[in-house]
């Protein structure tokens, strides 16, 4: 079945998002409920439902997302400071939109999982 899930949804532009990058390969875009004062996510075009379905030949797609994150933080100042990126999967990983994607969180300290 093809990959239609709201993410798909806003790389057609077919509801709103504040789109902070896009080219060929991915978009960048706000969380429309922010977990820090600075909460973007980075969804590669290629549908990937988890990060447990990304192929060894997809592996581009992994760092194409990270770079586009660090590149975002040197844009806006704050990569100096520092920011997290996290990849949710599945249940336990707490992931609800099935096309992978990664959360670029800044703006404050955020503190140590599992503190
Ligand atoms: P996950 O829990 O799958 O790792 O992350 C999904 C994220 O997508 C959540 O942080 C959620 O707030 C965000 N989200 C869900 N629906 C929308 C939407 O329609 N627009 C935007 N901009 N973010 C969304």
């Amino acid at each position: 079945m093809p990959s239609d899930t709201i993410f798909d949804k806003i790389i057609r532009r077919e509801i709103p998002a504040d789109i902070v990058f896009e080219d060929e390969h991915l978009i960048g875009f706000r969380d429309i409920a922010p977990q820090a004062p600075v909460h973007v996510l980075f969804v590669p075009k290629t549908p990937i439902a988890t990060l447990n379905d990304v192929q060894p030949s997809q592996a581009e797609v992994l760092g194409r997302l990270a770079i586009a994150a660090a590149d975002f933080a040197k844009q806006q100042g704050f990569a100096q400071d520092g920011y997290r990126v996290v990849i949710n999967c599945n249940g336990h990983g707490g992931q609800t939109v099935f096309q992978v994607h990664l959360h670029l969180l800044a703006g404050a300290p955020l503190g140590r999982f599992g503190t």
